[in-house]
């Protein structure tokens, strides 16, 4: 090792010391983010809706839609990417609400039904949708609602079930499946050394709010670094490695079909789907052929109907409302995403496994090389409204379309690597893992191109 490799380790490692001993000003900063959180969320309920001569610089609900949406969302997945979730452990205020309450709840032990697998993918598709259907990245009553009501469970949670803990967090919050999956590909984690814990003396117990098993800590994909275990029992620190390893060798090697169904269904087909709706000529589709059934039932109610805006979007005031009609081509879109990745991606994804002559659960660890591309997908998908955000107040960002396009295309590189990799481990025949790497590569391809196609609509 040189010796800037050795000084690059010891930084870092410094780095995680730093946050354990920094605990009280990480709380004080969490109560800042808590007061902006809550700003944000109800100050543009008390405001009209902005009109056309608002913009993000002089109108505070544009600037709110503008923070939340355009830069929040789509920036926390890649800063996870990047650097893993500093931003859970450090600075998100539901997680900081929940383990707050938790400090002075009744600690009960966590039931069973809250631990099931599914949550994460069950809780992130019906946000999803239910955003879109009430158009909540355009109104701040649906964003009040769906932010506030997921920060008011998470408290209600902390206030019930484990001391201390985060355990929302860790089975229940939309978007903690989806960032534990991105996390895998960040280049920084909390490495564990089994040997210096098992020489060690005990030592004081640390508090792990998302209740990570330390010792046996795989990956850490459901680490928040919070750096309170930093320096324990000289065994952890925060280090560097080698970006998706834990996909290919480590975390991936145990992958669960609820980690599949998260990234394949939902990541690149409801995802997508639910991002590029209404620019969609397909949507558009769908919503004719359903307008020209229900004239030709005589139903005309569909066509008319107005529901609450808390079910389906309704701002006649601003000549915005979706009728059933409207929102059942949605739901169909999306569905048919959904479908259309699976058929996709699992068929070759199985296929390989068996031409690696392998036990069909091989297909999930390989399906975890599609976590680059899904992520990527993910946020140049997010940062379209970031996009019309800014070209709505006439701020264009040149090359951006293309960037986009690039990121996801090399993206979508880097996951069929990821995938010949992995096929090394089932099988030695360079022609087999060549032809399994060659069946997944087909799905990345024309995924990356209809994204690329989408961004410049
Ligand atoms: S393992 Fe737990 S205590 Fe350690 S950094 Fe991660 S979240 Fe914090």
């Amino acid at each position: 090792m040189t010796t800037m490799q050795m000084q690059a380790r010891s930084f870092l490692a410094g780095v995680g010391d730093l946050l354990l001993r920094r605990q009280t000003f990480i709380r004080r900063a969490q109560w800042a983010m808590i007061a902006a959180y809550v700003f944000l969320l109800v100050a543009p309920l008390l405001l009209p809706l902005p009109g056309r001569s608002d913009f993000i610089w002089n109108n505070l609900s544009r600037f709110v839609q503008f923070v939340f949406w355009g830069v929040w969302w789509p920036f926390v997945i890649l800063g996870t990417a990047l650097v893993g979730r500093f931003w859970c452990g450090l600075l998100c205020p539901e997680g900081a609400l929940s383990e707050i309450t938790s400090e002075r709840g009744a600690g009960r032990a966590i039931p069973s039904w809250m631990k099931w697998s599914g949550w994460p993918a069950a809780s992130f598709i019906s946000t999803t949708i239910y955003g879109q259907l009430t158009s909540i990245y355009q109104y701040p009553k649906p964003a009040a609602l769906l932010l506030g009501g997921s920060t008011l469970a998470a408290m209600i949670v902390g206030a019930r079930y484990g001391k201390s803990k985060r355990v929302w967090c860790r089975f229940l919050c939309p978007v903690s499946g989806v960032f534990g999956l991105v996390s895998k590909i960040a280049p920084l984690h909390f490495s564990v050394d089994p040997e210096a814990w098992r020489r060690s003396d005990v030592g004081p117990a640390v508090n792990c709010a998302p209740l990570v098993p330390i010792k046996t800590m795989q990956g850490g994909s459901a680490c928040h670094m919070c750096g309170r275990c930093s320096g324990h029992r000289g065994a952890i620190k925060l280090a560097w490695r080698k970006p998706a390893v834990d996909i290919v060798y480590g975390s991936g090697r145990i992958a669960t079909r609820w980690e599949t169904i998260l990234i394949v269904p939902v990541l690149l087909g409801v995802v997508p789907a639910a991002l590029h709706w209404s620019a969609s000529g397909v949507f558009q589709s769908i919503r004719q052929w359903l307008a020209e059934f229900c004239v030709d039932a005589h139903w005309i109610w569909p066509l008319t109907l107005r529901l609450p805006w808390w079910i389906l979007t309704n701002y006649p005031s601003v000549g915005d409302v979706m009728t059933l009609v409207d929102g059942l081509s949605l739901l169909l879109l999306i569905t048919l995403g959904c479908v259309l990745s699976t058929v996709a991606f699992i068929v070759p994804l199985a296929t390989s496994s068996l031409l690696l002559r392998r036990p069909l659960k091989v297909l999930h660890h390989l399906a975890q090389a599609m976590i680059p591309l899904a992520a990527a997908s993910l946020f140049c998908g997010l940062l379209s409204l970031t996009i019309t955000q800014l070209r709505s107040d006439g701020l264009v960002v040149p090359y951006i379309d293309n960037l986009r396009g690039a990121l996801v295309a090399s993206s979508g590189i880097w996951s069929v690597c990821l995938v010949f990799r992995i096929t090394g481990i089932y099988g030695r025949s360079i022609g087999l893992r060549a032809l399994a790497t060659g069946l997944v590569g087909v799905p990345v391809a024309l995924f990356c191109t209809a994204w690329a196609t989408a961004f410049h609509t």
